[in-house]
């Protein structure tokens, strides 16, 4: 999908299906006017890496953009490809910076993306779970409009980018969890990393491998490891029968084992967030609420958030009311925290939900700086 996403923005349009057919192999062959050879992987690969970021460095070593977004709506997010996106946003809009809050197991970023010098700091996060990577590039494009609209003085979801760039800084994790991510999208090679997660799955026969995996690569639920109520948690979990690392639903043996939340964790206690958004999917609803605590203007927020996305407010069920990146969050600060569920359907979810899930959310993206 990769290699005809990159062949179709180089001018040779293919459905973005996978499969290297009669048509993908004629507009690799077009596109290196070697006819006759169309099993030429690896090259391939590299020349078209630059439609993948957006942008080429021609023969004076100047770089040269490309006309289209660097960031696909149209396939499946993976961390080869979010470091691509994010290389390529960095190089072309002068408003975003990037750094890495940490590490997954297998050693692969996490990284983060900053807009903005304002006073007040928010931090979004996106596919914490695996199989919720449609969230990526809910973020990647929000980033690459705010940023655009920065760079040529106009507005994004209605309000001035240079507004929010002087007033916010807004921090934003689109890959929490990139081995999840990759081994829910297929794009885990076949070796230890993997077979230990169909190990870890052959315990859950129940649960669709690997596109039911939400987990770590360890089998724990990244979004159930944090200080705050774990042991509820534990026992709801414990009790629905995921006592041991699974594909997903694990806490784990302890709070913040797993290296991809520590980072989360560490990331946000070094900042000062008057507000954050955890991206999940399923049921197109905002969870607000942890426990009886009551940040100020937390509920007005969420209404607020409603009203511009369409989405349902709801307090978060028991059975996974504890233990999450948000719970924690308005436990540690008592400030507005937010599980945002996008969509609707069998995660993972097509990408062809993805441009009317970020529409929807323009409004909460915008209103997370502008509402605090
Ligand atoms: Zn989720």
């Amino acid at each position: 999908m990769y290699l005809q996403l990159a062949l179709s923005r180089a001018g040779y349009p293919l459905n973005l299906d996978g499969i290297f057919g009669n048509q993908t192999c004629a507009a690799v062959e077009e596109f290196y006017g070697t006819f006759g050879s169309c099993g030429i992987e690896g090259q391939a690969g590299e020349r078209l890496l630059p439609y993948l970021r957006g942008y080429r460095s021609n023969e004076a070593g100047n770089t040269v953009f490309y006309p289209f977004p660097v960031v696909s709506g149209r396939v499946p997010y993976s961390s080869f490809l979010t470091k691509l996106a994010v290389d390529g946003l960095v190089k072309r809009y002068p408003a975003i910076e990037t750094g890495s809050i940490g590490t997954s197991v297998t050693g692969k970023e996490i990284p983060y993306l900053k807009i903005g010098r304002g006073p007040k700091e928010v931090f979004y996060n996106a596919s914490f779970h695996g199989n919720e990577s449609i969230t990526t590039p809910v973020l990647l494009r929000f980033a690459e409009e705010y940023a655009g609209a920065y760079a040529a003085g106009g507005e994004v979801g209605g309000v001035s980018a240079a507004l929010l760039y002087d007033n916010y800084t807004l921090y934003l994790a689109p890959l929490v969890n990139p081995d999840g991510v990759d081994l829910a999208n297929g794009w885990l090679d076949r070796g230890a990393s993997f077979r230990g997660a169909q190990a870890i799955a052959a315990d859950y026969p129940a649960i669709p491998f690997p596109s039911g995996w939400k987990a770590n690569i360890e089998g724990i639920d990244l979004n159930l490891q944090f200080p705050a109520g774990w042991e509820e948690a534990r026992a709801v979990k414990f009790a629905a029968g995921y006592t041991s690392p699974a594909p997903r639903d694990y806490v784990g043996e302890a709070p913040l084992t797993a290296p991809e939340s520590v980072a989360v964790y560490e990331f946000t206690r070094q900042h000062d967030f008057s507000l954050i958004l955890a991206y999940h999917t399923q049921g197109e609803v905002i969870y607000w609420k942890y426990l009886d605590y009551n940040p100020v203007n937390s509920y007005q927020i969420a209404r607020y958030f409603g009203s511009v996305s369409g989405y349902t407010v709801e307090e978060t069920p028991a059975a996974s009311g504890y233990a999450g990146y948000k719970d924690w969050f308005i436990q540690e600060y008592n400030r507005p925290g937010y599980t945002i569920e996008v969509g609707r359907g069998i995660n993972p979810l097509p990408m062809s939900q993805f441009s009317s899930i970020y529409e929807k959310n323009i409004g909460i993206l915008v209103g997370g700086m502008t509402e605090i």
